[in-house]
């Protein structure tokens, strides 16, 4: 899959965290050849007193109070660099369920769906096939490369490389819907190019950055080296690498930059953008990767495209050639022979992100079955494993948390009546997603086959280009899903203005009818809370219910308004993601790439709340009233705080800090929970005690 596409997809939701996998940048992450047969993880709690450290003081720390034996007695497994109490659990037993569904389809296919996903697991699975097979299966990409003899055919190789659906890098093209009229399609250019997870990675003059960047040479050389080049060759085409991705890194706007919807704004016609950009034949990219003919396009970052014409003749024909011969290899190294997966894992899970072990080959067939095929395998999954009440109880929920936050907006102090009523509209407006999809995509199109590993990738990236570009000009389709069912996580879209939920984070410790209410609010009730709140955020707030850029606030509410985030954007910003140790300077989070997440954290803890209130009332019941020793009130705290238990790695936490929006369990918790007094009430905290200050930020 196009890891452009895919990094452009998820600038553009706003998801509720982000995967390891998903963190590299790549879609190719780790696997080997460990065909041991998995065993089936227990389900999780959906409150556990046992993750409770009590000499802890929940008004100085909750987090630690909440996990802190959670956190001491379940250490990181070898083939993860991230372990969470709730998200990782949950997506290991979805993972198995899936490997379940795929292992038997694979031996046994009833229906020409099953076959498909079958066969796309089975040749996965096969590395003694992908053994004999070596790199033959890149030779074609390869002899292309190898034709190149000017910067002018850059662009009819490229769009030779998409039409073959071989992974090239160097930018993203796809049609998505246009900011400011969310019911047209339009066709995007965006920046990309890099393989290393950031531009800080080529930047940033730091003792850390520059070792990486040395080992990040030796790495692209030792992959050239297995791939059958000399020593001398190698190193040459290591460095032409390095330096044309170092000039994609200095072109490219930081993520911070990109939260900004303007900033990434830039209608053009063709014509015009042909001349910014004449020695890229943008007319022979656009002519032949199977898009209709278009007049205008949204190019959301002009000085990259600046920048990658003036490379496209500074460059050495040998250079790009180098460039692409390693987006080839670096891109589809998960699925080649044990040499080079393995030197892969090494530099980019091991080295950079502290991930002991490759992730066993049955695990990451899976997950490349879902993503290639989510909604073949999916249609099948939620038949086993997703029940029609959990649907029913879920509208409930979210029409509870719907009120809380009108309720909200209604009695903000910061607002003027005219914004509240804006606010109101888009709040009437957001749609809610449940489950999975009306209509399943069709995938049949999609030619597997049992014995070609890189071919099926292929075939897939192929469908997915033609999925996309077939939108340009057509109607939105308002029930597409932007994620597979069987995933644990969930989203808001700005354009859609829709919250979504697949059935795969429906279940223990989200959500769990057997538990009390109190436990659900802090569950599953934040993760709604937090999807809603996403339309209000720094970004979201700029987008009207019908998801167009519009600013609907007063200027002077406007300015209320980022008077409240730079609150969250400097309290956040001095927060630790991992501490200072010898040499290493400490690591701060990003207090502006992660202000949306903190937003919609603190807006979903306080709105779910309110949501729980009302319903005890409903119920005739006191927020006070204790089950195993706690009020409602402390096991709402507590439930919500259970989900954000978490181990990493100190390289993961660090690459975290750089690249997702997302701030850590620690803070998730922490953060939000010093920024709501109910929580200082419900554990008795003093006044001036951490997790109950004096001051505090508040926006929703
Ligand atoms: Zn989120």
């Amino acid at each position: 899959m196009n890891p452009i596409r895919f990094a452009a997809r998820l600038l553009l939701t706003a998801g509720l965290l982000l995967t390891a996998g998903a963190l590299l940048a790549q879609e190719t992450t780790a696997a080997k050849a460990d065909l041991s047969v998995p065993s089936a993880p227990p389900a999780s709690n959906s409150f556990d007193l046992a993750a409770i450290d009590k000499t802890a003081d929940p008004c100085t720390d909750f987090y630690q109070y909440a996990c802190g034996n959670w956190i001491k007695n379940n250490p990181i497994p070898a083939d993860q660099v991230s372990w969470a109490r709730s998200f990782a659990v949950v997506d290991e037993r979805n993972v198995y369920l899936l490997w379940q569904t795929l292992d038997a389809a694979a031996k046994h296919a009833d229906s020409p769906l099953q076959k498909q996903y079958g066969d796309f697991y089975a040749a996965c699975i096969n590395t003694d096939l992908v053994e004999k097979r070596g790199l033959d299966p890149l030779k074609p990409a390869f002899a292309q490369i190898d034709q190149l003899s000017s910067g002018k055919q850059l662009a009819s190789l490229l769009s030779q490389l998409e039409n073959e659906g071989s992974p090239y890098g160097v930018f993203g093209f796809y049609v998505g819907q246009d900011q400011k009229d969310s019911s047209q399609q339009i066709a995007q250019l965006i920046q990309g190019g890099l393989s290393l997870p950031d531009r800080d990675y080529y930047l940033v003059d730091s003792e850390r950055f520059k070792t990486i960047r040395a080992q990040y040479i030796a790495h692209v050389k030792k992959m050239f080296a297995l791939a059958g080049d000399t020593p001398e060759q190698a190193a040459k085409e290591a460095a032409a690498v390095m330096e044309i991705e170092t000039a994609f890194a200095k072109a490219a706007i930081s993520r911070t930059e990109m939260r900004q919807p303007e900033n990434r704004y830039h209608i053009y016609t063709v014509a015009d953008f042909e001349k910014m950009s004449p020695n890229f034949d943008w007319g022979a990219y656009f002519g032949s990767v199977g898009i209709r003919h278009f007049d205008t396009l949204n190019v959301a970052t002009p000085e990259f495209f600046k920048a990658l014409n003036g490379l496209v003749e500074s460059e050495p024909v040998d250079s790009w050639k180098a460039y692409l011969r390693w987006q080839t290899l670096h891109g589809q190294a998960s699925d080649l022979p044990k040499a080079i997966f393995d030197e892969d894992f090494a530099f980019f899970h091991k080295t950079l992100a502290g991930q002991e072990e490759p992730t066993p080959r049955w695990k990451q067939c899976t997950w490349d079955a879902d993503g290639a095929l989510g909604e073949a395998v999916g249609q099948d999954w939620v038949k086993n494993h997703f029940p029609p009440a959990a649907k029913e109880s879920m509208d409930k929920l979210v029409a509870a948390l719907e009120k809380s936050l009108a309720d909200d907006i209604k009695e903000l102090p910061w607002m003027s009546d005219a914004t509240k009523k804006e606010a109101e509209q888009k709040l009437a407006m957001i749609r809610n997603k449940i489950g999975y999809p009306e209509k399943w995509r069709d995938y049949s199109s999609i030619k597997i086959e049992r014995s070609d590993l890189i071919g099926n990738m292929h075939q897939v990236e192929i469908y997915q280009d033609q999925y996309n570009f077939n939108k340009l000009g057509k109607p939105v389709d308002e029930k597409e899903w932007g994620m597979s069912p069987p995933t644990v996580n969930a989203y808001y879209s700005q354009s859609f203005n829709d919250i979504n939920f697949p059935a795969g984070i429906l279940q223990p410790p989200f959500f769990d009818f057997k538990v009390d209410p109190a436990v659900n609010f802090g569950g599953i009730g934040v993760v709604i809370g937090h999807e809603m709140t996403h339309g209000f955020d720094d970004q979201g707030s700029k987008f009207d219910g019908k998801g167009n850029l519009r600013e609907w606030q007063t200027a002077d509410d406007r300015k209320a308004f980022v008077e409240r985030t730079d609150c969250e954007v400097k309290e956040y910003g001095g927060f630790e993601a991992a501490p200072a140790h010898g040499d290493v300077p400490a690591q701060l989070l990003n207090g502006k790439l992660t202000l949306g997440e903190n937003t919609a954290d603190n807006g979903g803890l306080r709105i779910a709340y309110m949501a729980l209130l009302d319903t005890l009332k409903a119920q005739g019941k006191s927020i006070d009233e204790k089950i195993d020793g706690y009020t409602e009130a402390q096991r709402y705290f507590l439930g919500f705080a259970q989900v954000w238990c978490v181990n990493h790695t100190e390289q993961f936490a660090r690459q975290a800090a750089l690249t997702d929006p997302h701030s850590p369990g620690k803070w998730r918790v922490d953060g939000t929970v010093q920024n709501f007094d109910a929580f200082g009430k419900a554990f008795g905290c003093t006044k001036g005690q951490p997790m109950y200050p004096i001051n505090s930020c508040r926006v929703w």
